[in-house]
């Protein structure tokens, strides 16, 4: 049986495909990636809890920006552990003009300056590969932030090794989501 988790949890990679797996989603054209800017590496070693981030990201999002909580469908922490954010039924608020068409996923970090910790670079792709096959596109269908807003946003990451990463890995995904 798989084991339910309430959002606001820290999960690692096999929980997390277990939740995906019957997780429901509206439709989506694609997904886009960003960093969190801050909290950077150096407020991470702070405080290395995903959970401790995970709410003051919601708090932020709701105190500062007026947001119904966290903006991003997905968050990924430099120890490699995953928690949902906003719902996939729902739409999110991370990309100005573009929250139908995108799911946001959020690596915790500055890729501007933090060297991403494999376990976070593990996480990252996997998350994205997964997303992939769950909603139906292909990697041509995953956009960073910049892409569409004037930011940096996620720092110095590859679109395109992004998604060299996550085509190298479908066909594996898609066994162990059994599609
Ligand atoms: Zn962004």
């Amino acid at each position: 049986m798989t084991k339910i988790r309430l959002p606001g949890e820290p999960m690692n990679r096999k929980e997390f495909l277990a939740y995906l797996q019957d997780l429901k989603t509206r439709e989506w054209k694609g997904i886009v990636l960003h960093h969190t800017l801050v909290p950077d590496y150096v407020a991470w070693e702070k405080h290395p809890d995903a959970d401790y981030w995970w709410v003051a990201i919601d708090k932020f999002h709701r105190e500062k920006r007026g947001w119904k909580g966290i903006g991003y469908h997905w968050l990924v922490f430099p120890n490699g552990l995953i928690m949902p954010g906003r719902q996939m039924t729902e739409m999110g608020a991370h990309v100005k003009g573009h929250n139908k068409e995108f799911v946001g996923v959020c690596l915790l970090g500055d890729f501007n300056a933090d060297e991403m910790a494999n376990d976070q670079y593990i996480s990252a792709w996997f998350v994205l590969t997964a997303l992939v096959v769950k909603l139906g596109l292909t990697p041509e269908r995953i956009w960073f932030h910049r892409d569409f807003s004037p930011t940096t946003c996620p720092g110095r990451l590859e679109r395109q090794h992004f998604r060299m990463l996550v085509a190298r890995h479908l066909t594996e995904m898609r066994q162990w989501l059994g599609r």
